[in-house]
């Protein structure tokens, strides 16, 4: 299954590992468990091991049939498997924030739709981020220009049906941009992440979305920023030029 749809009618990629929108959910009462389970097996393995019986061992879990492994590479993967046997992945859609619960046996998963802001509800963040801006909402949003003037930047993207959206920062310190032009069709970010700095700066950063694993992106050292859209946008700068 490569991907998976959703209620709000978004396509949810299950294909990226590890992803940032899917989570492993372990029931409560799994978890006092797996630590026994996990010392049984590493222990029936490492006996097998001494007594030189690992034949007999691959037979009974033959889950692990891989004889050339060394001792540390078996003992993590029956770590992997049984943690994978007692999770449950959860996959959350990246435009209406529907978490989608895996059910046990051959139920379909489960929507729950979260009743505050969501974004990267199931990321790991180091700790200097400080979360995803709510605004501007970028899904289907391709970046189209990036323009200094001084110490302004302005970032536009389009949506499919051609609607801009401009992000304005001011304050800026400074651009840093790594965007390869591959054939993926362009740069999509999604999400405006905030990134402490010093103060009064923060680091605003766009990931590309399609792209992580070669960490394309686009990061802003600035103030702030606004929304515009391209209509005020026009009007300011036409303002300034008359000023
Ligand atoms: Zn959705």
């Amino acid at each position: 299954m490569g991907q998976m749809g959703c209620t709000c009618g978004n396509r949810i990629g299950l294909v990226v590992y590890p992803s940032p929108h899917t989570a492993h959910v372990i029931a409560e009462q799994d978890l006092q468990g797996i630590n026994a389970r996990v010392a049984h097996l590493v222990s029936a393995y490492l006996d097998a091991a001494a007594n030189d019986t690992k034949d007999q061992f691959y037979e009974e879990y033959h889950r692990f049939p891989r004889p050339d492994a060394t001792h540390g590479e078996i003992i993590a993967g029956i770590v992997d498997t049984l943690i994978f046997d007692v999770t449950r992945p959860a996959y959350q859609c990246i435009y209406c924030g529907r978490i989608w619960f895996e059910s046990r046996g051959s139920e379909l998963p489960l929507p729950f739709k979260p009743e505050r802001e969501w974004r990267g509800l199931l990321e790991t963040q180091p700790e200097d981020f400080l979360g995803y801006e709510p605004q501007p909402a970028l899904h289907d949003c391709k970046l189209q220009s990036v323009e200094q003037h001084e110490d302004r930047v302005d970032v536009t993207f389009t949506d499919g049906s051609d609607q801009h959206v401009l992000v304005r920062f001011h304050g800026v310190k400074s651009l840093e941009q790594k965007i390869s032009h591959d054939d993926k069709g362009g740069f999509y970010a999604h999400f405006l992440g905030r990134w402490k700095s010093t103060p009064p700066f923060h680091r605003y950063l766009f990931e590309d979305y399609y792209d992580r694993a070669d960490g394309d992106y686009l990061a802003i050292v600035a103030e702030g920023y606004t929304l515009l859209d391209n209509l005020t946008a026009n009007a300011e700068s036409n303002n300034e030029m008359v000023a």
